[in-house]
């Protein structure tokens, strides 16, 4: 029996060995798979709302020197905005491994605990990254998301050329390869560039509606209505209410006076979110919070907060999803697009 033993451990070790070094390689492979604002188990149809915030918020602008320094150092100072933009794509500077950047080294997410340390490591392999894109921002940017596979990959497959359709592809073929749902963000340079993007975008001061704002600010970024797939064209589901963009620090706010009926805390679908009534046929929701702040059954005042905004439940990124509902129940379609009630 001991000899036994003895021989099924000779014979386990090195099974044990090649399948963490399996993990290992897996884990270097996807590289920057998972940012946090990404959702790893969700399809592309389920996928709800761009986000984009004002450029970075005070998290991130607090590390510029940083950026700056070690940018110079990387001889790459002319990409401190992009640099500071996929920080805010990454963790909004909220996490202490500001950058994701621990994969890059091969290790777990988040083991780096030193924002600094972070910013390092970050700047220094988007700055190998982007020589081995020969100096190609975008596809630079996309390869620090999907891994430098994605360069050799666009230059088989499209001169060497950076295209959001080619992310798409090679996030379907990561994917399918390893099993997965999902690989990487395929708009990851889009929701990069959007940080500085400072002037492509209306901003409101305010609606005149029968509803107030549901952010103290707010900036659009995906309308109610059908949606088209950026890529193939393809109608999908029927988007049944407005997105904003908003950052974990924002305070979600009530449309209007009225009740809680809903707090609902969940990691699919809408995520974490509450429905307030109004009237006998009015409600407004408000979805993917990071945390809510009232209960069930609660009354609340226009302006009061409900909770933070956040990116839980199928979403790529921190952003409200705020719909109005005549009937609870009633499919995307038959719900009113807010942007009437809030008269913008
Ligand atoms: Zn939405």
């Amino acid at each position: 029996m001991k000899k036994l033993g003895c021989l099924m451990l000779i014979l386990a070790i090195p099974i044990l060995i090649l399948s963490m070094l399996m993990v290992g390689v897996i884990m270097v492979a996807t590289g920057d798979n998972d940012t946090m604002g990404s959702d790893s188990d969700s399809d592309f149809t389920d996928v709800d709302g761009e986000y984009r915030f004002n450029a970075m918020n005070e998290e991130v602008e607090r590390y510029r020197p940083y950026f700056e320094r070690y940018a110079k150092e990387n001889g790459i100072e002319d990409h401190v905005e992009i640099l500071m933009g996929m920080t805010m794509q990454e963790s909004g500077g909220r996490l202490a491994d500001v950058m994701q950047s621990s994969e890059s080294l091969g290790l777990p997410r988040n083991t780096i605990t030193d924002p600094e340390e972070s910013i390092k490591q970050g700047v220094s392999y988007f700055a190998d990254v982007l020589e081995l894109a020969g100096g190609d921002t975008e596809l630079a940017l996309q390869a620090y998301n999907m891994g430098h596979g994605f360069i050799d990959y666009a230059h088989e497959n499209n001169g060497g050329n950076y295209s959001q359709e080619l992310a798409y592809e090679f996030g379907e073929m990561m994917a399918s390869r390893l099993g997965w749902n999902n690989y990487g963000d395929e708009n990851y340079v889009d929701n990069v560039m959007r940080y500085l993007d400072k002037n492509d975008d209306t901003e409101y001061a305010g609606g005149s509606g029968d509803w107030s704002l549901p952010l103290e600010n707010i900036r659009i970024t995906s309308e109610f209505g059908p949606r088209i797939h950026p890529v193939t064209g393809e109608v999908n589901r029927f988007h049944g209410g407005l997105d904003f963009g908003c950052t974990p620090a924002d305070d979600i706010l009530s449309v209007a006076d009225g009740k809680v009926i809903e707090a609902v805390h969940s990691n699919v679908g809408y995520g974490n979110y509450v429905t307030v009534q109004h009237g006998n046929d009015e409600y407004s929701r408000y979805a993917h919070l990071s945390s809510i702040g009232v209960s069930q059954g609660d009354t609340v005042s226009q302006g009061e907060s409900l909770g933070k905004c956040g990116t839980t439940g199928s979403s790529t990124g921190n952003h409200l999803h705020l719909e109005h509902i005549t009937d609870l129940g009633q499919p995307p379609e038959a719900k009113t697009d807010p942007r009437e009630t809030l008269g913008l």
